[in-house]
């Protein structure tokens, strides 16, 4: 089945069940102070199950663009390194405003997967919430737990603790306990050997979640108390890249008609081939996921910039280029030429990608015209301040500088230094950045509520590319 297909049937399914299928929100979110983009298909409807708005349907469904880079939702660190968790994805979700509850979610996600789909009801496992004795003190999902036992063998049932199976949204916002859906696409010997029930939850990558059914019954408030909902709602969400990667059989996202003509057009731009392991096959990962996210958010608006979502969304392109740079020798812009193939791809589904494909693809060239420049010329600054340094150990304050005053990311000097044996004194680097920011207050002008990745915020006292630029010139200049 393509993953056309699989949204379509998604959608045909729920909406013979009486839903409305609606399209997808935006994925940066403009009017909401506590969320900077939308994490899953809940968020846009946020406010019918607070009750503060009411639907024009009591069964909606849709395919949702998410964006996981920021707040409470964070998988930046583990994209690329890992085959199923990305920054922009899709979710699949249906939703029930006051209308059915848990006996109708539980028994259609079950038929939609293995009816539907297909899926083997032996590589099917089942969670549900355990309940929590903290301030919460909440019940186990009985009502759940039975509901399951009169599909699926008692020993494919799983209870689940908080983290995993309590669901909310952010800090605040409507939440509840949840059941969720996990497939094993392991080899019938390795099953055989090891038990799939043993690796629900344990971040491994043939044993992964694939659909959360949120039953809403409370609201978390700002002082972190649970309310009780007046009504009971149902938020479901199923990442649609992993559905896909089950059912096409293969053993990673990455491997999904979704993906490999992205990571078809990297191979001819960079001569590297995928699928050889290590860190280049980790850096076209990252730059397949990376184009999408930072396609998504320019098709709605945000560009890169220096504060708030324009700079978490400069940072993960920034993130893909260094990969890109590092591990495939891309020293020119290549990520903009993934444009068009991302439009063929998606563009059906998303036709705001190809209404702006021509303001995309320039702006990505341009972001990694000059991030590639800052590149060039930190690595050549940070080749002068190796070879006139002393010992192993390299000066935090002079890592700083670099960063601060050329913009050059600061992780990136820490793996130069690893891989070439040096370390660096990051206490010095702290007690610079430290000393930087009080004597600056231009930090402080950064939004930073909802991307505690981006700690570190945009360098303080950076001169701009065109400086830098003219910097390169004359440091070229001079050599000669
Ligand atoms: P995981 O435990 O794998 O990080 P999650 O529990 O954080 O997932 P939910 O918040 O329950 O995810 O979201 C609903 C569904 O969305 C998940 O079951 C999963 O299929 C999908 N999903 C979540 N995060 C990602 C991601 N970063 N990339 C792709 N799909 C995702
Ligand atoms: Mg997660
Ligand atoms: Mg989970
Ligand atoms: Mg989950």
């Amino acid at each position: 089945m393509t993953s056309k297909e699989i949204r379509s049937r998604f959608l045909a399914f729920f909406e013979e069940r009486g839903h409305q299928i609606v399209p997808s929100a935006p994925m940066v979110i403009k009017d909401d102070p506590t969320l900077m983009f939308t994490n899953a298909g809940m968020n846009q409807f946020k406010e019918y199950f607070l009750g503060t708005g009411t639907p024009a349907h009591r069964r909606i469904a849709d395919a949702q663009k998410c964006l996981r880079v920021s707040g409470k939702h964070n998988d930046l660190e583990e994209v690329g390194r890992d085959t199923y968790h990305h920054t922009m994805f899709e979710m699949l979700g249906n939703w029930s405003f006051g209308d059915y509850f848990k006996k109708e979610t539980i028994s259609w996600a079950w038929e939609f997967l293995t009816e539907v789909c297909g899926i083997e009801r032996d590589r099917l496992y089942v969670t549900i919430f355990e309940g929590s004795d903290d301030a919460d003190a909440l019940e186990r999902d009985q009502e759940a737990y039975e509901l399951w036992k009169a599909i699926v063998p008692e020993d494919r049932i799983l209870l689940g603790s908080k983290k995993d199976n309590f669901w909310e949204m952010g800090e605040q916002g409507p939440c509840g306990p949840c059941s969720e859906i996990h497939v094993d696409i392991r080899s019938a010997s390795e099953r055989q050997q090891v038990p799939g029930a043993s690796l629900v939850n344990q971040d491994h990558p043939q044993v992964v979640e694939i659909w959360n059914l949120v039953f809403i019954q409370y609201n978390r408030k700002a002082n972190g108390a649970l309310e009780a909902l007046p009504e009971r709602h149902v938020d479901t969400g199923m990442g649609f890249e992993r559905l896909c990667m089950v059912l096409q059989g293969v053993q990673s996202n990455y491997d999904t008609d979704v993906f490999t003509p992205l990571i078809r057009e990297i191979e001819t731009i960079s001569g590297t081939r995928y699928g050889k392991g290590g860190e280049p096959d980790v850096a076209i990962r990252v730059i397949a996921d990376h184009i999408r996210a930072v396609a998504f958010a320019i098709a709605d608006g945000q560009l890169p910039g220096n504060t708030g979502a324009g700079y978490v969304i400069r940072r993960i392109l920034r993130r893909a280029i260094r990969y890109g740079f590092t591990f495939l020798g891309a020293g020119e812009p290549m990520m903009y030429r993934l444009v068009r193939v991302l439009v063929e791809t998606m563009g059906d589904a998303y036709p705001e990608l190809g209404q702006q494909q021509h303001l995309i693809e320039n702006v990505v060239r341009e972001e990694e015209h000059s991030f590639l420049r800052t590149l060039e010329q930190g690595l050549s600054l940070l080749d002068q301040i190796l070879r006139e340094n002393p010992g192993t150990e390299v000066d935090g304050a002079k890592a700083f500088e670099l960063y601060d005053t050329f913009g050059f990311p600061i992780d990136l000097t820490s793996l130069i230094l690893r891989e070439r044996g040096y370390t660096l004194d990051e206490a010095g680097f702290e007690k610079a950045m430290q000393a930087q920011k009080s004597r600056s207050r231009a930090a402080s002008e950064v939004s930073r509520a909802d991307w505690e990745v981006l700690r570190e915020g945009p360098p303080t006292n950076f001169l701009g590319y065109d400086q830098l630029r003219a910097e390169v010139r004359i440091r070229k200049y001079r050599r000669v």
